[in-house]
């Protein structure tokens, strides 16, 4: 059987980070097992249906690199693959419910249920709803259309049941029908509710594994009372455990950034949150962490998803991140990180300078957004010496030494670059009688303004001849 799973997210815009890790677990599932990988909107609360809040789901699956086979804006053959044209479907199958005897017309007002709630509770009851409505004669129900009363459709549990089913997570896990409510299954402007909804599309979309986060678990036994109640096929259930912060609760804004685009924004990789994220619910039998999107299809298993929650550890996906920062092709990295340095307007349309800065930063930051803090000495216009020691050394007298051979060798050539740069030190060096950590500090201080940094023959590669002058003149005592 051809392994179907979806990734069905309500409308609200950005991914958050735990729905982010469902849509690529479902997705490295379809890909493991050669399936189809669909993505459905649950866009039924009206309010949400609005194509602002969905593009950006959108974006955020093609950013990841999760391309999905069937979906509202690739079509397939259960299409449409927004709820909201739906309605129809959801209503047509109401409808056969309500001919089987299986849901019932509902024409208690809200007003009621509230009463009928508290009086049920007050007298030790459940405060379940008392199926009032499900023995009304024909003439009661024409007088409540005849008050305008507009009537939900309510699922009649059936008594006695046990409801089973086993969760590829969490084992087996069972309810007794008597502890679940006639529940609403169609409001009463015709909108179905989320357990009505999603049982029609997984059963029609013949979904075989539901993976999603386990605070859908309390809705599986309607669900399953549904599928029974339709005649669907049950799908395996995935359930996996919540995402928690630093501090063991849910994972909140609280905790800082929950939003995929935040991570997006401050230059992470997808492919490094891919790999993240997707370890957040199991591991890899090799123990590996890096593990490319080849290794994870192939590897990822749900019976290895653990029981217990994951805690989103920011440390270890910065060392990932920046793993793969580190991995990454110049070039593309280059394309990623031109745009963290116009926020800062830095030029960078000498695109071999700044692939040369990425090529010494590549080492040095977790996040793109860090690189234009470090690339501040090859955009300045004047060198700043903080450090005491160095300022110090810059008034030593060899040290000047060094700067003004240095500076003549500076004027006696048009262009730097990295080669040349080491054979005018040789020359420094021979002419000063000066070598080791007292030729190589002072040029160092004046090309960077610090005692440590990237290595100095590519630092003044990437400053230029003209910028080089510059700065030993400034450092030059007349
Ligand atoms: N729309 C639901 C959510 O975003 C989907 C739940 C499910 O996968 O069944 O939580």
């Amino acid at each position: 059987m051809e392994t179907r799973v979806r990734f069905a997210p309500s409308p609200t815009g950005h991914l958050h980070i735990g729905n982010a890790r469902t849509a690529i677990l479902n997705w490295l599932f379809a890909k493991h097992t050669n399936g189809k990988f669909i993505l459905r909107i649950e866009d039924t609360d009206p309010e949400r249906s609005a194509d602002e809040f969905i593009k950006p789901i959108f974006e955020d699956l093609k950013w990841l690199g999760l391309p999905w086979d069937e979906g509202p804006d690739v079509g397939g053959s259960m299409q449409p693959y927004r709820q909201s044209e739906r309605f129809d479907i959801y209503k047509k199958y109401a409808q056969n419910l309500l001919s089987d005897g299986k849901a019932y017309y509902c024409y208690c007002t809200s007003d009621e249920l509230d009463q009928m709630r508290k009086e049920s509770l007050a007298k030790g009851g459940t405060g379940f709803y008392n199926q009032k409505c499900l023995h009304l004669s024909e003439t009661e129900k024409d007088e409540f259309v005849e008050q305008g009363r507009k009537p939900t459709i309510r699922f009649k549990v059936p008594e006695n049941a046990e409801i089973k089913f086993d969760d590829v997570v969490r084992g087996e896990l069972k309810w007794d029908s008597e502890n679940i409510s006639d529940f609403v299954i169609m409001r009463s402007e015709g909108i179905p509710t989320y357990n009505f909804a999603v049982v029609v599309d997984d059963g029609l979309m013949k979904i075989s594994h539901v993976i999603r986060g386990d605070d859908h678990v309390s809705n599986t036994p309607r669900q399953i009372l549904l599928y029974q109640a339709l005649g669907f096929e049950i799908p395996e259930f995935v359930h996996i455990p919540m995402i928690l912060g630093d501090d063991r609760s849910r994972l909140s804004k609280r905790h800082g950034a929950t939003s995929l685009d935040q991570y997006h924004n401050k230059g992470y990789l997808p492919e490094a949150l891919v790999n993240f994220l997707s370890l957040l619910s199991w591991s890899s039998e090799s123990g590996d962490e890096i593990l490319s999107i080849e290794r994870l299809i192939n590897e990822i298993d749900l019976n290895r998803i653990s029981k217990s929650a994951a805690v989103f550890d920011v440390e270890k996906l910065n060392w990932m991140n920046g793993t793969y920062i580190r991995q990454t092709e110049l070039k593309r990295l280059t394309e990623l990180s031109i745009p963290f340095f116009q926020q800062k307007d830095y030029p960078v349309g000498d695109v071999d300078k700044t692939e040369n800065i990425i090529s010494i930063l590549q080492e040095k930051v977790d996040y793109l957004e860090q690189l234009p803090e470090h690339a501040a000495i090859f955009f300045r216009d004047k060198v700043r010496i903080e450090n005491s020691e160095a300022k110090s050394m810059v008034r030593q007298d060899s040290t000047q030494k060094v700067f003004w051979s240095f500076l003549r060798e500076l004027e006696a050539i048009e262009n730097i670059d990295r080669d040349i740069f080491r054979r005018m030190m040789k020359t420094v060096q021979n002419e000063t009688g000066i070598m080791g950590k007292n030729l190589w500090m002072p040029v160092r201080i004046a090309l960077t303004g610090d005692l440590h940094g990237p290595d100095l023959p590519m630092v003044a590669e990437i400053l230029g001849r003209e910028k080089c002058e510059k700065f030993i003149k400034q450092v030059i005592i007349r």
